[in-house]
């Protein structure tokens, strides 16, 4: 697997060593001694209120987001299970392909054409491609519920990624930190566990392995931008030309021979260097406003990386005090607009005139646009 080529090098800036998913903060809620009470607060039952956000029918909208990926993808659990499994069976196809019938065999150009256009096709909303860094795999697995912890390997002919990023809906972001905005984050966790299954059954069928991936395996973020997919932010998300941070990744693992997108840059880090709004808006206060930096915050962070590292425990204290989760660093980015003439045009002087981020960011503040949405005026609307 690639370490030597792929474009998050560029954010590297000492050793880094494959993160254990013990460490990640959903994780350390299972084990950590220290966040016992943060435990209890996230995962106990949720009694509906009158607070708006709160309320039973808040909650319902949450319950059906997640309720593919809590029922049949478990990929917030752990890898190779129900539709993130890693084999073919039990698998019913509709049109089962005889055995002894030949691979697909395409030149990479052609396959990945064809591979995108069939992850589009499955309801992917951005698909790119990239090769896989193998430190960007877990070390080990952790099982959010029985609390195993093993050692973690992915097939070595597995080098390309196909990343796939769900759009999460603008206004319902902007509810946060609500019930209603983690609906649509459960929402985007169900869609790509459905478009991911599906995609790597794809692959299967063209006559090659397919590994299909949620937030389990690997971390999403840096194979997102090897896949040329986007930039790292101050709000430690990748932001995407089209949606900004408001997407969710997941990923397929292939040996299908695939060619890799290219790096890609559009100004990301310049614009993060003058904005600081997700740090500011954070109820947290858990997003650094300063330079970037590799020292590590806590266990949750991985070392190496030069980043503005988000103080996890913070950010997940916040949640389960607030008895939902939160959105606010993703509904304040003004690269988290949808498109339009005059979003888009903004998006070409922060790609094209970096010297114009600060009145571009001025625009941003004199339109108010980091005014979160009330629930009742999202209840409102048609
Ligand atoms: S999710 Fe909320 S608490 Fe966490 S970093 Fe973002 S704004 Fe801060
Ligand atoms: S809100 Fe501003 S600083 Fe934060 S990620 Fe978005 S552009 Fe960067």
């Amino acid at each position: 697997m690639a370490t030597g080529t792929v474009s998050s090098n560029k954010y590297i800036v000492g050793p880094v060593e494959r993160f254990d998913q013990k460490n990640d903060m959903f994780k350390r809620t299972r084990w950590d001694s220290n966040l016992r009470e943060m435990a209890r607060q996230l995962w106990g039952e949720a009694m509906p209120s009158e607070k708006e956000g709160f309320t039973r029918t808040d909650i319902a909208l949450l319950n059906a987001g997640y309720f593919v990926e809590r029922n049949f993808a478990h990929g917030n659990y752990i890898h190779d299970t129900l539709l993130y499994s890693w084999s073919t069976e039990p698998t019913a196809r509709f049109c089962r392909i005889a055995e002894e019938a030949a691979p697909v065999v395409n030149e990479p150009g052609e396959m990945s054409r064809k591979v995108k256009k069939a992850a589009r096709f499955l309801g992917a909303d951005l698909v790119n491609i990239g090769l896989l860094d193998s430190r960007w795999i877990y070390s080990h697995s952790f099982h959010f519920v029985t609390r195993e912890h093993e050692k973690l390997e992915i097939p070595e002919e597995c080098r390309y990624a196909v990343v796939i990023a769900i759009e999460m809906d603008y206004a319902t972001i902007k509810v946060s930190p609500t019930c209603i905005s983690r609906a649509v984050a459960g929402l985007a966790y169900s869609q790509m566990a459905f478009v991911a299954a599906s995609l790597a059954q794809f692959i299967r069928d063209l006559g090659y392995t397919a590994i299909p991936s949620g937030n389990d395996t690997g971390l999403n973020i840096p194979i997102a931008i090897d896949a040329g997919m986007g930039e790292l932010s101050r709000n430690g998300l990748l932001i995407t030309p089209e949606f900004g941070p408001r997407v969710r990744i997941a990923k397929v693992l292939t040996d299908l021979p695939l060619e890799p997108d290219p790096p890609l840059e559009f100004g990301v880090a310049q614009f993060c260097e003058r904005c600081v709004k997700c740090a500011t808006h954070c109820p947290a206060q858990c997003i650094q406003y300063g330079e970037r930096a590799d020292k590590p915050v806590n266990i949750s962070t991985s070392p190496g990386v030069l980043k503005w590292p988000i103080d996890a425990e913070k950010c997940l204290g916040f949640w389960a005090r607030n008895g939902t989760s939160c959105c606010n660093c993703i509904g304040v980015c003004p690269f988290n607009k949808p498109s339009g003439r005059l979003h888009d045009l903004a998006r070409w002087f922060v790609r094209h005139t970096p010297w114009l981020d600060p009145w571009l960011i001025k625009g941003d503040d004199l339109l108010g646009y980091e005014k979160p949405m009330k629930p009742r005026d999202y209840w409102a609307r048609p």
